[in-house]
């Protein structure tokens, strides 16, 4: 069976964590099947990108590092990723899921003739045959299956693989030709446009999710809300901590109904089974009482704590591990101020 680690670098020339995550995967799979692993790179400084993981036990090295796809750009990555997954003549094609390529690889499956699966979480082999898992029906269902069809082009997710870690050395890369056609380089990526880095609020690296509910907006113990108070604060630990926002639904969907809100958060930052399912270590929800969040949204946070002035929150009780019956607004005013001294 060939195996194919089809990677990318970032604009520095490295390769990012999803594509080290994946050459574990791949690895292990390879070790798995008994199989011949190739790992192709593309994107700028791709020759030396595959030095850096030549420890990794594949028996050839792929690359197109022209300077047409040192911008991440549709065309241009669509026509390299065909031609190195052609040129490997790969049968399983492994590639991290990020933004890059999971744009790209649906239109590249079509030209080589491969089916494609998003949101791999684990790979293996079973009885000879490969089987994938993702999940299904917002994460709640986790689903095992193979396909019979060559090649298979399986988007690994990020966070669920080991980073790769291994000896660099002379990977000798063999560099694909490409023909990129003048209308592929007609889009230029002019510069990329984000909020600076402390006014992100998701951080899918962070340690910690910080969950927010509706509770931080309701009128509190002196018959007053306090959404400013609540702004302060919540920002304040973020900084901190360098944690990642979370929101139940409810909080995000009081701006579109245009009261007075947390002005920080946005529909992107909802968990839950209409939201996302980050995957972090550590989990504190505050405020928040809804199902979908505690039992969709930190479906993979590994320790969870609430704090919730309501004893009787059953899903904070039922997927907290530790429940704190307290005033959050009180509670976080304390942590602030140890996480500042
Ligand atoms: C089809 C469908 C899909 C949905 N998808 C999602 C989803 O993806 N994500 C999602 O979040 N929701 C989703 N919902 C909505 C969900 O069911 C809940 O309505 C919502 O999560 C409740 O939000 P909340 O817990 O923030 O607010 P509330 O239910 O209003 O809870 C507020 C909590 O704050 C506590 N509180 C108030 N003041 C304080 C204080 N000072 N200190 C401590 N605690 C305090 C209260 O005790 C209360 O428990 C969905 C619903 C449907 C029908």
């Amino acid at each position: 069976m060939k195996i194919f680690a089809l990677l990318h670098t970032q604009a520095d020339g490295s390769l990012p964590k999803a594509s080290l995550e994946t050459v574990t995967a791949a690895v292990n799979l390879n070790a798995q099947l008994g199989g011949s692993l190739t790992v192709g790179v593309l994107g700028a400084g791709a020759a030396a990108a595959a030095d850096a993981i030549a420890g990794c036990g594949a028996t050839a090295f792929l690359a197109v590092g022209d300077e047409a796809v040192a911008q991440p750009r549709y065309a241009t990555d669509a026509a390299a990723a065909a031609a190195l997954i052609r040129a490997a003549g790969a049968e399983i094609v492994l590639a991290p899921n990020t933004s890059r390529f999971a744009r790209c690889l649906p239109g590249v499956a079509h030209r080589v003739g491969a089916q494609v699966d998003t949101h791999i979480v684990a790979v293996c082999c079973e009885g000879g045959a490969v089987h994938a898992q993702r999940w299904f029906y917002r994460q709640r269902i986790l689903g095992s299956f193979s396909r019979a069809a060559r090649p298979w082009m399986l988007l690994v997710d990020g966070g669920v693989n080991a980073l790769w870690q291994g000896a660099a050395g002379a990977a000798n890369a063999q560099a694909v030709a490409v023909a990129f056609a003048a209308e592929d380089q007609r889009t230029t990526v002019t510069g990329v446009q984000a909020p600076a880095a402390d006014a992100q609020t998701i951080r899918p690296d962070a340690a910690l999710l910080f969950v927010a509910g509706a509770g931080w907006t309701k009128k509190q113990k002196d018959g007053q809300a306090h959404i400013g108070d609540a702004s302060v604060l919540i920002q304040g630990f973020l900084r901190s901590a360098k944690a990642s926002l979370g929101s139940s639904k409810s909080l995000v969907d009081i701006q579109s109904e245009g009261q007075e809100t947390l002005s920080f958060m946005s529909h992107m930052n909802q968990v839950g089974q209409t939201g996302s399912t980050p995957r972090h270590p550590k989990g504190l929800s505050t405020c928040c009482h809804g199902e979908e969040p505690h039992a969709v949204g930190w479906r993979f946070i590994n320790e969870r704590r609430a704090i919730n002035l309501d004893a009787n929150c059953g899903w904070a009780q039922g997927k907290a591990d530790v429940v704190y019956v307290a005033d959050a607004f009180d509670v976080m005013t304390k942590v602030n101020s140890l996480l500042n001294a």
